[in-house]
């Protein structure tokens, strides 16, 4: 009886799954027109330690299904990986991050860049250069306006390639950041040679960062280690004022997390950085 039970829930979730990867193929398939396009970017700031302004704002993709509402990024990212999908979801998010760039300079809204997460296959794809000059051409944006982020884990597998993209993407200008650091195993000696400006210490080191000695350690530890490599900091999961003025008093560069905001849809953003900035 436990075995079937078992077997009947794996089929319902592998089934559901399937069920999930179609939808997910189906809305990719009309991501080009406006009006029933399921996917939005929503936005969320990063703020200067320094002067407490908004430096950056990263770009968090969401999908609304009609069959299964908003799903998270976590369940709907790695399906789109295992299956491809990732190639032409991803290519949108280049392109609509440059789009949604462009309009916020319409509005007088400058100076802050939109880090853009990139996954591994993206990455190891060779349109990528080709996609990203093509966006930025099309928006008359410097390639200062976007950064992109890779995760750890991505920058670790195949070196030789990753740091041969890496080192073209760098070359056009283009600034980028290791997403999650400190939850893969990356080799300081590799590290070295990335042509990476900056560090995204993983939030599962800022959560506890107040009552866990270790903690604290390991995110004091990344810090010094980041600024002794040339790199800037970036915090992220800041939800309370303690953990803020902690990583501060640690010196690092930039905090992105609930406490200042949660990611915003477009026109929420424009509001948050038209108030900030006062334009
Ligand atoms: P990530 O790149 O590490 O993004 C940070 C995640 O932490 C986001 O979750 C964000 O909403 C959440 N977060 C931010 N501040 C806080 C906080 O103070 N507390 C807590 N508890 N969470 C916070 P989200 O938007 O659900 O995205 C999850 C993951 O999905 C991202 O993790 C990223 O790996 C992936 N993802 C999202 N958008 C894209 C995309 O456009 N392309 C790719 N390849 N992956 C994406
Ligand atoms: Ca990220
Ligand atoms: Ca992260
Ligand atoms: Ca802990």
């Amino acid at each position: 009886n436990n075995h079937q039970f078992y077997a009947s829930r794996m089929n319902e979730s592998a089934g559901e799954r399937l069920q999930m990867e179609n939808a997910l193929r189906q809305a990719i398939a009309s991501i080009g027109l406006p009006e029933t396009c399921q996917f939005a970017l929503h936005f969320q700031p990063q703020i200067s330690t320094k002067n407490g302004r908004v430096v950056g704002l990263e770009a968090l993709l969401r999908w609304t299904s009609p069959v299964f509402g908003a799903v998270s990024p976590l369940r709907f990212i790695p399906i789109a990986e295992e299956t491809g999908l990732i190639q032409p979801l991803g290519d949108w998010v280049i392109w609509e991050s440059c789009r949604l760039i462009h309009d916020m300079r319409q509005r007088g809204i400058a100076g802050v860049r939109v880090a853009i997460n990139i996954s591994a296959q993206q990455l190891r794809h060779e349109n990528l250069l080709l996609l990203v000059r093509g966006a930025l051409a099309c928006y008359e944006l410097t390639p200062d306006a976007i950064e992109l982020e890779i995760t750890e884990s991505t920058a670790m597998q195949n070196p030789e390639v990753t740091l041969d993209i890496l080192d073209q993407l760098a070359g056009m200008g283009i600034e980028l950041a290791i997403d999650d650091f400190g939850t893969g195993h990356s080799s300081l000696a590799y590290l070295k040679h990335l042509p990476i400006k900056r560090l995204k210490l993983d939030r599962s080191f800022v959560l506890d960062i107040e009552t866990d000695a270790n903690d604290a350690s390991i995110c004091a530890a990344i810090i010094a280690l980041g600024h002794n490599l040339g790199l800037e900091l970036v915090a992220e999961g800041v939800e309370t004022a303690m953990q803020s003025e902690f990583l501060s008093r640690l010196g690092c560069d930039y905090l992105q997390g609930y406490l200042y905001s949660k990611p915003l849809p477009f026109a929420e953003i424009i509001a948050y950085l038209q108030a900030q900035q006062g334009v």
